[in-house]
């Protein structure tokens, strides 16, 4: 067993009970790449913060772990050191389909835990001046107009209740915080796509395959994908997009991971994790995937919705955390006016604006693409194709998996 990447979590810079007494006037709900960028942002520009999360920093999520040319952008957009020096190249994407395998250019990638990167960006936002307060788990937000919004929620079994200017929910794809308040907008409505294939995912020990660094092994199937890659300390991050049916009908996730590996006969050089790997590791599940939520609720509008918790389609073009950072920019935008916060009306136009422009192009891509991958004729012509035809397969990469700006590409 090696040792975990980090040596300490983030601890709270605040106690629950004094974040009670403060005025804030901005509260960040959930501390993934979404939370704690538009923290980040918002304390950097004077704005006082206010990031909270159900967990204690690191904690599993199910993620690729792969950073996208966009992801590398924003970064570089938030500060020359917002990318962990630990991360290291990606460089390549190997599709694994049956019998056949292709590999695929992978230009400016990079791989890194999330155990790494979201305490990283939780300690640039501390370090830029927002407060940090782990173990909240937030129930329900309320908009209370000119009064401001009220956010409740648990903290060690005790309930809590904070005020602020406005609510950022940055809760990611388990979204269950409700909106308590009158809204005559319905704008609280959350949409989850029915044939919404579901994520799941976990680190297997160095040596449970034989996998290049640098590389990305996707084995795709008729029942969905999954992404093997070496991460910065030489663990394997595994994580996949699963139909429904296909987990039902092999009994439970793990066995539904193992199966669609066992489909990929094929994977050029590398030997994949076998069925025994699999049920070895501690494997987390999400909920549906595709899925789609109002940007802005509440009465007066003082409550924003933020990266997974407001879209998501599917992880095959990698573009994940490159959303949640650009999202993160254009609503800090939003709310941020020259001197102090916009009035809630105006930031909700601007942010509903901002968030369209950005990325209704990437967000059809993107599900035009998981339309294509349900279809093993289209995948298997797409791998034979980039196999006889590298220059194709190089010529695609920037539509298949986006380019450095979200609406750049469609
Ligand atoms: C299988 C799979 C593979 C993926 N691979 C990649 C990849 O390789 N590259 C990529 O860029 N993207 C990838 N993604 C997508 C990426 O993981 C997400 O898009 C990204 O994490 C979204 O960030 P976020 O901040 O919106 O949400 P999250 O990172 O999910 O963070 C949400 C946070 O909110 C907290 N929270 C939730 N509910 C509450 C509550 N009630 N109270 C308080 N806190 C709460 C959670 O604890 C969590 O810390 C993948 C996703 C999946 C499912």
């Amino acid at each position: 067993m090696i040792a975990p990447p980090w040596s300490a979590g983030v601890p709270a810079t605040i106690s629950a009970a004094a974040a009670k007494g403060i005025g804030w006037q901005v509260i960040v709900v959930g501390a993934g790449p979404a939370g704690a960028a538009t923290a980040w942002r918002l304390a950097a520009r004077g704005v006082r913060t206010l990031l909270v999360d159900r967990h204690a920093f690191p904690r599993a999520k199910v993620c690729g772990c792969c950073l996208s040319q966009l992801a590398m952008r924003e970064l570089g957009a938030l500060a020359p050191d917002a990318l962990p020096a630990s991360a290291i190249p990606l460089a390549s994407v190997l599709l694994a389909h049956g019998r056949r395998h292709a590999a695929v250019p992978l230009p400016a990638g990079r791989v890194i835990s999330r155990d790494v990167l979201d305490p990283h960006l939780v300690g640039r936002a501390i370090a830029a001046g927002c407060h940090w307060l782990p173990g909240i788990h937030v129930a329900s937000v309320a908009d209370a107009g000119t009064a401001g919004t009220v956010l409740t929620a648990t903290a060690s079994g005790q309930s809590l209740m904070l005020r602020s200017e406005f609510i950022v929910v940055a809760t990611g794809l388990a979204d269950h915080v409700r909106v308590v308040e009158h809204d005559p907008r319905g704008s609280d409505q959350r949409v989850i796509a029915a044939a919404s294939r579901i994520g799941a995912g976990g680190i297997l020990p160095p040596e449970s395959c034989d996998l290049p660094a640098a590389t990305l092994v996707m084995a795709v199937s008729r029942s969905g994908y999954c992404g093997l890659v070496r991460l910065e300390d030489g663990r394997i991050d595994m994580a996949a997009a699963l139909d429904r049916g296909a987990v039902a009908r092999a009994g439970d996730v793990a066995a539904a991971v193992a199966a669609l590996l066992a489909e990929a006969v094929d994977a050029g050089s590398c030997r994949l994790p076998d069925a025994d790997a699999v049920r070895a590791a501690p494997l987390h599940a999400t909920p549906p995937l595709t899925r789609r939520a109002a940007l802005v609720a509440g009465r007066d509008r003082r409550i924003f919705r933020v990266g997974d918790a407001a879209h998501y389609v599917e992880p095959f073009t990698g573009e994940g955390i490159g959303w949640a950072l650009a999202a993160a920019r254009v609503l800090a935008a939003a709310l941020i006016a020259p001197r102090g916060l916009r009035a809630p009306g105006d930031a909700a136009a601007r942010y509903v604006a901002g968030h369209g422009r950005e990325f209704a192009a990437a967000h059809a891509r993107c599900q035009l693409i998981a339309t294509q991958l349900r279809r093993p004729t289209i995948v298997a012509g797409a791998v034979a194709a980039a196999r006889t035809m590298p220059w194709a397969a190089r010529l695609l990469t920037p539509a298949v998996l986006g380019s450095a700006s979200p609406g750049a590409t469609a």
